[in-house]
């Protein structure tokens, strides 16, 4: 035995330091009214998540009861009126909840709109704030960067998020949105299929929607052969929120889980990859692990983005949180973005600066490869930019300015904080259409890529 003491250079871990280890467990979702008679097999059963998932203030009351107010539920039905994304949440990510703090809940804010939480748009907002409709040659198919085009095949999913940036094209038209169509039957992929065929600078596909998940496994080989067929396809990317909340389809629909691992063998000398999207860790329960285990033993390799919401995970402790419980799951923490400038859910978003202070504080606390790259989607179209990488920041009036010389050279794209994230004066200067101009003009100015330029959201 050897008998040199060990040293201890460093302090032990904080308790609180393994927190990313501590799962949801057992029923969880006994305790909605609801559910209280659901047992595991039929919780777990993802046509029973799909039937009864929750699409109005009715459905919502009728499911919660009396565990949230009459004032709450006056609240939600106001909120489910102006949001300009159709509602739609699982049992699973209700039984999530915090009912008794609904109104701050990280799960809550992301899936059930409430009409005291609104804040006016930001004045520079639209609806495609990434002009995604601009790089579409074809219906469903967005050719921005050089190597990479994103194919959109439906315009469904098994949730609707409220921070949605395709909210222009994805879920039932609403009060106040009519939706873009997307080209959504085998026949109408064909031309996206063409497309990509002619380009051979296309190595990488992303297959993204709507919701994979909601892809019947038949289309799921269609699409995956198809674009397998293509020699100079690379690589593909199937994007789903679902893992995040509806774990169990992982679990239970072996016929759509079998479709994505025949895709994935076929093409396993191309690397082929699942893209995720957790938010909160909340979301990552034992049903998370179970099916992130499933996924992981038939070697599909997963990853996730996730979006840098306001009361979810914008501050340090819980995004270190997050990131370091998708590791636990054999999750890999891919990208971190900036909230997009998104309609009707401005007191979601939140600034440059939070982003970067974050990103400060995350990295260090796990493997570099496990460390999420944090990414403003530059409105206009200009792409994925990190996010310390902006040419000007004026904090003060929440304008941040980059530029993406291999997307889009020569021009300059501007992301805007918050308005109400903002002091007092710089909210007043926002107010007079004059002053935003200047103020704006001067942030491109002084980040050196001169106003002719300009593309603005
Ligand atoms: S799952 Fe994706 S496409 Fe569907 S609403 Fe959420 S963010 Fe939008």
């Amino acid at each position: 035995m050897n008998e040199t003491a060990i040293r201890h250079l460093k302090p032990a871990a904080a308790p609180e330091q393994f927190d990313y280890k501590q799962l949801k467990q057992g029923e969880f979702w006994r305790h909605i009214p609801a559910y209280k008679d659901v047992d595991e097999a039929t919780f777990l059963d993802h046509l029973w998540q799909q039937k009864n998932a929750v699409k109005t203030a009715d459905e919502l009351l009728a499911t919660i009861k009396d565990v949230c107010t009459p004032e709450f539920y006056a609240d939600a039905k106001a909120g489910f009126g102006r949001a300009p994304m159709a509602v739609r949440v699982s049992p699973y990510a209700i039984s999530l909840i915090d009912w008794n703090d609904p109104i701050d809940d990280p799960i809550r804010r992301q899936f059930v709109p409430l009409g005291s939480t609104l804040l006016p748009d930001h004045p520079r907002l639209t609806l495609d704030s990434l002009h995604e409709q601009d790089d579409s040659p074809v219906p469903g198919l967005v050719h921005r960067y050089v190597d990479k085009a994103l194919f959109l095949p439906l315009n469904t999913c098994p949730v609707y998020c409220r921070f949605c940036t395709r909210s222009y094209a994805i879920g039932p038209d609403t009060e106040n949105v009519d939706k873009v169509s997307l080209a959504k039957t085998p026949k109408q992929w064909q031309d996206a299929f063409a497309y990509i065929s002619e380009r051979p600078e296309l190595e990488d596909i992303v297959i993204s929607g709507g919701d994979v998940y909601q892809l019947p496994p038949k289309n799921i080989e269609l699409i995956g052969n198809a674009l397998l067929d293509i020699p100079h396809v690379r690589r593909m990317r199937f994007a789903t929120k679902g893992p995040a909340i509806m774990p169990m389809k992982i679990l239970t629909h072996d016929e759509w889980l079998d479709a994505i691992s025949k895709v994935v063998e076929r093409g396993r000398t191309l690397g082929k990859e699942v893209v995720l999207h957790f938010n909160a860790p909340e979301e990552i329960t034992w049903i998370t692990e179970k099916a992130m285990r499933r996924l992981f033993e038939r070697g599909i390799f997963v990853r996730n983005q996730s979006v840098l919401i306001r009361g979810v995970n914008d501050s340090r402790r819980r995004m270190q949180l997050l990131v370091k419980r998708l590791g636990h799951v054999n999750v890999h923490p891919y990208y971190v973005y900036m909230h997009d400038m998104v309609k009707g859910v401005e007191e979601l978003r939140t600034t440059i600066w939070t982003a970067t202070d974050t990103e400060k504080f995350v990295r260090g606390s796990t493997a570099g490869f496990n460390t999420p790259t944090f990414v403003c989607d530059a409105p206009g179209g200009g792409g994925k930019r990190d996010v310390h990488s902006y040419e000007y920041y004026d904090r003060e009036n929440g304008i941040a300015v980059y530029a993406a010389p291999s997307v889009k050279p020569g021009k300059a794209f501007v992301y805007f904080d918050p308005i109400d994230k903002l002091s007092p004066d710089a909210q007043a200067r926002w107010a007079v259409r004059e002053i935003q101009d200047q103020m704006i003009r001067e942030a491109v100015r002084k980040a050196g890529v001169g106003d002719e330029q300009l593309v603005l959201a």
